[in-house]
């Protein structure tokens, strides 16, 4: 059992070797079986009898008029946070963390965080998204949504010890239970790794206790990084050392056995980090969005990429964006750098795409995902080009970056599995949801 996608206009988003490919798509089709592309070609007819003796019958989705590339990768989210969507708005970090998204997390339990991580998966599917890497707490009620909404994820318990020494000791312990109980679950979609929150809610012991942690369990870090100019200069202040030295300073990044780290945000970064990230083989998650809703600046993402540096994409919480449409975010990774450096020539469109697709999909452990070729996962979006936005159709990486939106998804699957088709999800209840959320972020604004 398996499907056959006929007739699209595939932008398999294969890694850019040096100079970008002259005409990096084409028109064809690709067979899935299990979880798996199986075959990808111009024209699959003359093989059909060899992949039905082979993978049985394969169902055919008609696709001319649509593009097929891989779904996108959400490499920075909070899904319980679509609570608090629209909740604080133009404040200041601080302000809005301290006077109106902490309150809310004391009154969060369980059922609630469930109804916002399915709040979250609705519009990640629905715009396309078929992977993210999602930290905070309730991360047990979170694995359970991702797992049965079908989309990928990478997750993990928020941690900190900024209430003072030992006061993350309990945390850390769930984090590992939570390892035990859901790594590689839904046949490897759910991953988990360790999350220590951020440099400046994390003491020097803590951060090698969730270190020592991560090289034993063998598990990845993911750490927000130099999100503010605050955080950057009370680094210097405090230490002598920018958020990134200190990282470095502590071992961080040189686990033996090596596990990957994740740095999110990093708007704040000096030459001497950039070469760190380099050398020690960090990967980036860039949030324009959240970066720009916050004032906390814009990356220098084009030198970090000049300098070798993988940077992914995310979007960060819906409290901080308000939205979870990575199409945003990819083109405003276009465009922003463009505008602040006076140089059209930033941020190509072809390496944005890879942004979201094969660098983020790799950056969160899923390097089987991200791209569409003979032997990677099945995780595949349909974008409909029959829609105002999308004609004329000149080039497609083009049309990707700078006109589509989350209008334009059609279908998703991922691991071979169909959960959005003509924008009708297939494994969660829109309507319900939908109701569930409001209901619950009205009883945690009262009073
Ligand atoms: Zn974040």
């Amino acid at each position: 059992m398996g499907w056959l996608i006929k007739g699209a206009l595939i932008v398999p988003l294969s890694p850019l070797a040096g100079e970008a490919e002259e005409n990096p798509w084409f028109t064809g089709d690709i067979a899935v079986a299990e979880d798996k592309i199986v075959a990808m070609a111009a024209d699959l007819s003359a093989d059909i009898p060899a992949l039905t003796a082979k993978y049985g019958e394969l169902t055919t989705i008609p696709a001319q008029g649509f593009i097929a590339m891989p779904g996108l990768v959400n490499a920075h989210s909070h899904s319980v946070m679509n609570l608090f969507r629209g909740a604080g708005d133009d404040m200041s970090l601080e302000d809005w963390l301290f006077q109106r998204i902490f309150p809310l997390e004391d009154k969060l339990d369980g059922a609630a965080a469930a109804i916002g991580a399915q709040s979250a998966v609705l519009e990640m599917i629905g715009s396309g998204t078929t992977s993210c890497c999602d930290s905070y707490f309730f991360m047990d009620e979170v694995a359970q949504v991702m797992l049965d909404s079908g989309i990928r994820a990478n997750l993990g318990r928020g941690l900190t010890d900024a209430a003072g020494p030992g006061s993350g000791a309990g945390r850390l312990a769930e984090a590992e239970e939570l390892f035990k109980k859901w790594q590689n679950a839904g046949q490897g979609r759910i991953k988990f790794w360790l999350a220590p929150h951020a440099p400046y809610t994390c003491s020097d012991a803590y951060l090698q206790e969730i270190l020592a942690k991560a090289a034993e369990l063998q598990v990845g870090l993911n750490i927000h990084v130099a999100e503010t100019r605050t955080e950057f200069n009370d680094s210097l202040a405090k230490y002598g050392m920018t958020p990134v030295e200190r990282l470095n300073s502590l071992g961080l990044f040189d686990q033996v056995p090596r596990v990957p780290v994740l740095a999110v945000h990093c708007v704040w970064l000096t030459e001497d980090d950039r070469r760190i990230f380099k050398e020690k083989q960090v990967s980036v998650v860039h949030n324009p969005q959240s970066n720009l809703k916050l004032g906390s600046g814009i990356g220098q993402i084009p030198a970090l990429m000049a300098a070798g540096v993988p940077v992914a994409l995310g979007t960060d919480g819906a409290a901080s964006n308000n939205n979870l449409d990575l199409w945003e975010e990819i083109r405003a990774a276009a465009l922003i750098h463009k505008g602040e450096r006076h140089n059209p020539t930033l941020m190509p469109a072809a390496q944005v795409l890879q942004m979201a697709g094969p660098i983020g999909a790799k950056a969160i452990g899923f390097p089987e995902c991200g791209t569409l070729a003979v032997g990677q996962k099945a995780d595949i979006i349909l974008v409909d080009l029959d829609q105002p936005n999308m004609r004329p159709l000149i080039n497609p990486i083009s049309q990707l970056v700078y006109s589509a939106g989350p209008a334009n998804v059609d279908t998703v699957m991922i691991d071979g599995r169909l959960v959005l088709r003509k924008k009708e999800f297939l494994t969660l209840d829109k309507e319900r949801i939908l109701f569930e959320v409001q209901k619950k972020a009205d009883e945690l604004l009262k009073d």
